[in-house]
């Protein structure tokens, strides 16, 4: 029987990575490249095209073998590739799925970044089997997928869901990215986190967060912060507490709303977890509709960076497959 390997593509803001992922998601070759976002759109699916060249030149594939190429975004898009906006790369109504299967002669499947990684998380993960979940990227911003009776959700538009822009409060020290106040992921993120700590260090308030970014606010990560609540320093431990709080904020929302089995959250700060799950599931716990429960469980995604390729590799595999019947 013959083999088909799918590419999956994660196209993020500094770097755009790819891989040649087997029918069931092992990930034989990959590389990347610098995203050039402000050289323009033509130019990073350029490069796009020369990465998937070069992965299947370098893996003596015969291209024949490749069943399609799927593309996680760090926007929205339709499922057809059309990128409506992705505000961190500067893209505005791009199509993308057409341009790139003009190049590569290959049908292109596109979806939101974290969406391809919930699919991951859903074919190797910890959601693996479950009807329904959804996963959470807790990184710079605060995005999501959600997977309902075993497929993804896309919507009525093919856009999917955009959970770190639902309206959770009123935000008084700055608007969301999208021109909205009030985001989840300016309550629930790194880039909140880090804002958090700028305000209360304005105010004078003693931290060892002085002397671990030389006094250098622009310099805090959310290491600095996890760190800094560990040992007990106020200014850490405060936020850290008010992202824990907006996170079970959100999470008892989409718990309320779609009734999971599994919450899964991947991206960056859950590698930091330890510092705050068992607050997160126990304010979660007061705070959904059907109290104390705990039918829904939160669980730490144990995929690494190879979620966004093989995600969006299976995505391509499973659209492919229906663009078939
Ligand atoms: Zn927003």
């Amino acid at each position: 029987m013959r083999l088909v390997y799918y590419i999956g593509i994660d196209l993020g803001g500094s770097s755009v990575k790819a891989g040649i992922v087997t029918e069931q998601g092992t990930v034989v070759l990959k590389d990347k490249k610098p995203t050039r976002s402000k050289e323009g759109s033509d130019t990073v699916i350029r490069d796009i095209a020369a990465l998937v060249e070069e992965l299947l030149v370098a893996s003596e594939l015969d291209g024949r073998e490749v069943g399609g190429i799927g593309i996680g975004i760090p926007g929205a898009a339709s499922k057809e590739g059309f990128v409506y906006f992705a505000t961190n790369i500067f893209w505005t109504d791009v199509p993308l799925g057409e341009a790139l299967g003009k190049m590569t002669g290959k049908p292109v499947f596109v979806a939101n970044d974290a969406t391809m990684a919930a699919v991951a998380e859903y074919q190797l993960g910890v959601t693996q089997k479950t009807a329904n979940s959804v996963f959470l990227t807790l990184g710079t911003g605060l995005g999501g997928g959600i997977i309902m009776n075993h497929q993804v959700y896309s919507g009525s538009h093919g856009i999917g869901t955009e959970v770190g822009h639902m309206t959770v409060g009123h935000n008084w020290d700055y608007d969301c990215t999208c021109g909205n106040n009030g985001c989840w992921e300016t309550f629930a993120s790194g880039t909140a986190m880090k804002n958090h700590a700028k305000k209360l260090l304005s105010q004078k308030a003693p931290s060892v967060l002085t002397e671990k970014t030389k006094d250098d606010p622009d310099h805090i990560s959310v290491w600095h912060l996890f760190d800094g609540a560990k040992e007990g320093d106020e200014v850490c431990l405060q936020v850290v507490q008010r992202m824990t709080r907006y996170l079970a904020v959100g999470i008892a929302n989409l718990i309320n709303l779609f009734d999971p089995e599994i919450i899964a959250l991947g991206g960056g700060i859950s590698a930091a977890s330890d510092c705050f799950l068992d607050e997160l599931k126990l304010q979660v716990s007061e705070r959904i509709y059907v109290k104390k429960m705990n039918l829904t469980r939160i669980e730490v995604s144990q995929l690494g960076n190879d979620a966004g390729i093989i995600g969006a590799a299976m995505y391509a595999r499973d659209e492919e497959r229906r663009s078939k019947f």
